[in-house]
Formats: C-alpha cells, structure tokens, sequence
C-alpha cells in the first residue's frame, strides 16, 4: 500500500458515498491523514475542517478538507468508512447552511441528516450528538464496494502508532548545610555558607525528595556522615 492508494481509495470511497446518499452534490474535498491520538486519550477519529484550500490564483476557488485520522486506518473499513461518512455530513451541512455544530456540541439537525445516511447518532458529553455508527444497512453498502472490487480493504494494514514524549519532572535544585540540613531553593551552583554552622553549602538535586543527589560537595562528605542531616535522615554506609 502506497500512501497515493490509500488516499485514491478513500476518495473512491467519498465519490460512491457522494453519490449514494448525497446525489453526488458534495464538492470534491482533499481528503488527507492526520494524527488524531491525545495524550489525555480525547483522540479524534476524523475533522472536518473550517479552514479551506483556496486556489492561489483565484480566491473565489476552493477545496475543503476532511482528514482521517491515521491511528484509526486499523479500526478497518468500515469504521474508517463510517468516519469518512460523518465528516461528509459536516460537509453536506456546511455547502446547506444547515448548522450543524454549536462550538464543540453536534446539534439535532446534525442527527437527523445523518440519521438519512444510515448513521447513528447518539448523544456524548461535549460533543453533543457527535457519537455516529454505522448501521448494517450502511455496513451492506460498504461491503458491496469491497465484493465489487471498488474500494481495497488493505488501506487500513497500517496504523498511525502516535507516542508523547515523556514530560520529565522539573529539577529541583538546592544549597544544603550539610550539618543542620536547611535548605535553600536554587538554579544556580554559587558558594554560600551557613552562618548558624560556619560551613558552605552543598548544593544537592532534589528532583525525587526521597533520593537526594548530591552535585557539589564542599565538606568531603560531611553531609553523609552521623552528623550530617543527610546521614541522619537516609543512614549511613558503613563500608
Ligand atoms: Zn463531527
Ligand atoms: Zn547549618
């Protein structure tokens, strides 16, 4: 599967679609893959997009955009389909001025031109009657696209595999007396000393409170032994 296929397939798709359930009075949109995954798991499954692609040499001329998002190419075709179907209705109510949306929320108008096309809808916190399923009646059709060769299931071999890098903790960094342990929050390593104990600092990573490193020692060790706040508290190795 090439990337051209995938596309021409589900462009394939949109123009029998077009024709089946909307007489083929939608304009050709782009139809194009994005990532849809979240990281707090408020994925989508495919956008129909405000923006436009407008020709650069006549303003008046213009494309929209339905996206699919690639993590979901693995749910199968017809998930994928039914997809591709709901964002033909956003499409539909866009070029009829039939509003379809309020912010996030799907309205009822937006239900029932689905509920024409053999969709589903029901009701989800947010995105009001935004939940489309296919019903097998929109299933059948699908499948004697795929039974007549139209469409390839293949499209959805590959899945967008989307990863979040991990966020790392914020560092946190500090002057400690070695003796008396008090503390004080800092970025940046300098020399001060604890006028209480007449001894520098050390400067210690206190990222994890329960693991202290320490990055510079200015009392050979004092800190770590039975008399340093650190030996105290974490014990003392006595190798
Ligand atoms: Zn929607
Ligand atoms: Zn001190």
């Amino acid at each position: 599967m090439t990337s051209y296929e995938v596309i021409k397939n589900l462009e394939v798709l949109f123009q029998h679609l077009n024709e089946y359930y909307f007489d083929n009075t939608l304009p050709l949109p782009y139809i194009t893959l994005y990532a849809g995954a979240k990281k707090n798991g408020n994925g989508s499954h495919g956008s129909f997009y405000l923006d436009k692609y407008i020709n650069v040499n006549n303003d008046e001329d213009y494309k929209h955009e339905i996206g699919i998002a690639g993590e979901r190419l693995g749910d199968g075709i017809y998930q994928v389909a039914e997809t591709l179907m709901h964002e033909m209705v956003h499409l539909y109510c866009t070029c009829n001025a039939i509003v379809d949306c309020k912010g996030k929320s799907h309205t009822k108008k937006f239900k029932t031109e689905c509920e024409k096309r053999d969709l589903i809808c029901d009701k989800e916190q947010g995105i009001g009657w935004g939940r489309t399923e296919a019903t097998p009646a929109f299933c059948n059709y699908i499948q004697s696209l795929i039974d007549d060769c139209i469409i390839d299931t293949h499209i959805c071999d590959y899945a967008r595999y989307t990863t979040f890098p991990e966020t790392n903790p914020t560092q946190k960094k500090a002057y400690i007396c070695p003796c008396c342990g008090v503390k004080v929050n800092a970025k940046v390593d300098t020399a001060i000393a604890c006028l209480h104990c007449n001894v520098a600092f050390d400067y210690w990573d206190m990222t994890d409170p329960d693991d202290p490193k320490i990055i510079t020692d200015n009392n050979n060790g004092l800190a770590m032994t039975d008399e340093g706040w650190y030996g105290q508290m974490f014990g003392v190795d006595d190798e």
